[in-house]
């Protein structure tokens, strides 16, 4: 459970963490901008804690005891942006990061030469599956923890942070052996025991939200993570599963970027690859993006996207990334100086 504060009580805190103490559990305090958040975990199956034992110390300074929902990524919480550095970009900041390489690692080759191409172009952040979740078991599942290693060697080379999807708590110490920045992907959107162990780490998270979760879920979700106390946390929208799977794999929900920018403090990005599915979208979707308050980009880009192994419709050439780049740095010029001088 979590309970609310009213406002900054260090003598509630104080109270409520004995009292937790004693009765064996454990809890993680939250300094918000105007009130505490104190959050109570561990074995409570004797059900030893007790609310009316907790409001008997502190009732007068509780708001409320939370036993659903989320609060900790809220803007209620906090109304500031969250904004956090890994390596030498920020996110949710001014600076638009961008995230791209291939949908899969196929060989070090291959990798190598999308990551040289996009370091050239100003990238930052490489990304890379390796653990594939992929419909049919036929399909080219990745190349598990070799090719984390691969895309390790690879990022150190050319100065680059690495993005790569967890799919199960299994691989966590690998993950955090080779990898930046872990992503979890959209069918492992309700996988709790994984947030719960990437809440344990300070790995920062790459969230995407399910592709029919809602906005409440996922909000959810963040605050498994940031409970845990890995407060890095980057939510991104990947698209919804609509009506007309024919012309396009799922619908991009813009609406969502810009209701979690309202709900959540924490920094919001976009993956118009999976929420297109199809490269003649994702350009305009970027810009789209970008004006309702994105603050980074994920993008799927391969050096040969005809061949691609994983996602081939979707994955953008290096000359599209490059015209897209272009583009954005003209718009978010334009769209910067719209009432100024
Ligand atoms: C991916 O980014 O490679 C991926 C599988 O994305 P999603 O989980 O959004 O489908
Ligand atoms: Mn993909």
């Amino acid at each position: 459970m979590l309970i609310k504060l009213k406002n900054k009580s260090a003598a509630a805190v104080l109270a409520i963490q004995n009292y937790v103490k004693e009765k064996g559990c454990d809890t993680r305090v939250f300094e918000g901008d105007t009130f505490d958040a104190i959050f109570i975990y561990g074995d409570n199956r004797e059900n030893k804690i007790k609310i009316s034992d907790i409001d008997s110390l502190a009732g007068a300074d509780i708001d409320k005891v939370m036993t659903s929902g989320s609060l900790l990524s809220s803007r209620a919480f906090k109304k500031e942006d969250s904004s956090f550095k890994v390596g030498d970009v920020t996110f949710g900041s001014d600076e638009l990061v961008m995230m791209a390489g291939p949908c899969a690692i196929e060989t070090y080759e291959q990798l190598d030469a999308i990551a040289k191409e996009l370091s050239g172009q100003g990238v930052k952040v490489l990304r890379g599956g390796a653990f594939k979740p992929r419909t049919s078991p036929y399909s080219f599942q990745g190349l598990g923890v070799e090719g984390l290693k691969m895309a390790r060697e690879i990022c150190d080379k050319y100065n680059m942070l690495f993005v790569s999807e967890l799919t199960d708590v299994r691989y966590l110490d690998a993950f955090q052996e080779y990898v930046d920045i872990i992503q979890t992907g959209a069918r492992n959107s309700q996988n709790f025991e994984l947030f719960k162990a990437l809440g344990s780490i300070d790995t920062p998270v790459l969230l995407k939200k399910g592709f029919s979760d809602s906005i409440d879920n996922f909000l959810c979700v963040a605050d498994y993570i940031y409970s845990g106390g890995n407060k890095r946390i980057i939510l991104c929208e990947r698209g919804v599963m609509g009506l007309n799977q024919n012309h396009y794999r799922n619908t991009m929900d813009i609406n969502s970027i810009l209701t979690l920018r309202n709900l959540s403090h924490l920094p919001v990005c976009v993956d118009p690859s999976h929420a297109c599915g199809r490269r003649d979208f994702i350009e305009p979707m970027c810009l789209a993006a970008t004006t309702l308050g994105a603050s980074s980009i994920l993008l799927e880009v391969h050096n040969n996207p005809e061949i691609a192994l994983c996602d081939a419709k979707q994955a953008f050439s290096f000359s599209d990334f490059k015209h897209l780049q272009k583009s954005l740095s003209v718009f978010t010029t334009a769209t910067e100086s719209v009432g100024k001088d």
